[in-house]
């Protein structure tokens, strides 16, 4: 088998085509819909300490990555990971079959439309359908089955939303989104591809051709996407972006059962934790767990009854288990030693000023911590982005990583200060 290859700029690692890290290579596993049975968590687990680090990166796209993989070991760990079912066989289309769906998905859930057969419907059409190949690399997809969980903060550029048995075809736009049509379940995968194919004619050509779906709709309008890709103007009609929900904690009943929901601190598991929710899923749940695309994990079907002692055990294990946990509102990408583009460790400063950033003005996540203007770790605008620099860091108000910074060289000491001075934090009893 051929050397591993890094990764370009501008593409998500695979395994066929992993990127190259600090800590070796970076290998992403292909998990259909964030479903993860308990004996393929445990393999997974295994095989991460066997041929990579022990370390395992959930990822924004509720998929798992396994890291420090050597070029040594990367092509036993393939053919494991093939006998799987757990990579493509094809490296293009692995870089471009990014699809999220919604993380309860399936049948039994209160949903208004069972995702699941969307999904391998649009995966066949990726691996077929040459157009999907001509995609940037990050392009993505979003299967929204309309139930609990929006996914409207999903990063993607196409949404498939069920509403009464069919999915609105979706584009976002001016913050919101715009409907471009509905489309059966069955035919996902040919809207996506008509879809695929207006974006590529009226991206533009070179430098200066969009990228993401939101730029081309901020540009041309979705309308005109829409119009070029054949479907009704009678369909089209706007809605803005519905509320992100918490997957903290135990919730429930929801269709077929309860469930907890388990942070994960920067989404970042070991094969330790991932051996441990392997066996809570086994003892005590469906024998299921489910990745969200917000660095949780839900174990589906406990018996609420005994969910205090299931968190208690949880904690214990390194999840989060209150939504209030002020670290569920700060991301960080690795940062040094593990990436070699960083300007240095972000993450000890990122969970120091986790208290500071529960306390800023808004809901979500508010406080990006990056170690380089490619801000991995979150492509939408936050209320205050540190970025790192080797004199200090960049704070960037509202907005994304590489966007132009209100304040430089910034020491982790000064940046409580230097939000209160912009009144990002609430009130004025920090201190
Ligand atoms: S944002 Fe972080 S992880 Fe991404 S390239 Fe920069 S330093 Fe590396």
């Amino acid at each position: 088998m051929s050397e591993p290859v890094p990764s370009v700029k501008g593409w998500c690692p695979g395994a066929l085509r992993p990127m190259r890290s600090g800590d070796g290579l970076v290998v992403r596993l292909q998990l259909t819909a964030g479903v993860l049975s308990a004996p393929l968590a445990r393999r997974i687990a295994a095989l991460s300490e066997r041929y990579g680090n022990g370390q395992i990166d959930l990822t924004q796209r509720a998929n798992l990555q396994l890291r420090g993989v050597s070029d040594d070991t990367w092509p036993e760990l393939i053919g494991e990971l093939a006998a799987l079912g757990l990579i493509e066989t094809d490296a293009e289309v692995e870089a471009v079959k990014n699809i999220v769906a919604s993380p309860l998905a399936g049948p039994g859930w209160a949903t208004t439309v069972d995702c699941h057969a969307s999904v391998a419907a649009l995966g066949a059409a990726i691996g077929t359908d040459p157009v999907f190949r001509r995609l940037p690399g990050k392009f993505g997809f979003v299967i929204d089955d309309g139930g609990y969980w929006p996914l409207d903060d999903v990063a993607a550029d196409v949404w498939f939303v069920g509403r009464d048995g069919r999915f609105d075809i979706e584009v976002p736009q001016a913050g919101g989104f715009v409907r471009l049509g509905t489309v059966a379940p069955d035919a996902i995968g040919a809207a996506a591809a008509a879809v695929a194919q207006a974006f590529l004619d009226l991206r533009g050509d070179g430098e200066g051709g969009a990228r993401r779906m939101r730029d081309l709709a901020a540009r041309i309008g979705a309308a005109a996407i829409a119009d070029h890709a054949g479907f009704s103007a009678a369909g089209h009609s706007e809605r803005p972006a519905r509320q992100a929900r918490r997957s903290i904690g135990a919730g429930g009943p929801l269709g077929a059962g309860a469930y907890l929901g388990l942070g994960v601190v920067f989404g970042r598991l070991t094969a330790v934790s991932l051996d441990w929710l392997a066996d809570l899923a086994k003892t005590a749940a469906s024998g299921e767990l489910r990745l969200t695309p917000w660095r949780s994990i839900l174990v589906p079907g406990v018996d609420l009854e005994i969910s205090e002692r299931l968190l208690a055990g949880a904690v214990a294990a390194g999840f989060i288990v209150s939504p209030e946990d002020p670290r569920l509102v700060v991301v960080a990408c690795p940062g040094a030693p593990e990436c070699e583009s960083a300007a240095g460790p972000v993450r000890e400063d990122a969970l120091a000023l986790a208290e500071v950033a529960a306390k800023m003005v808004g809901r979500g996540v508010r406080l990006h911590v990056s170690a380089c203007p490619k801000g991995c770790a979150r492509t939408q605008p936050a209320a205050a982005t540190l970025i790192r620099r080797h004199a200090g860091y960049d704070l960037v108000v509202n907005g994304r990583a590489d966007d132009d910074p209100v304040s430089t060289g910034l020491q982790p000491q000064d940046i409580e200060g230097a939000l209160r001075r912009l009144k990002a934090i609430e009130g004025q009893s920090i201190g």
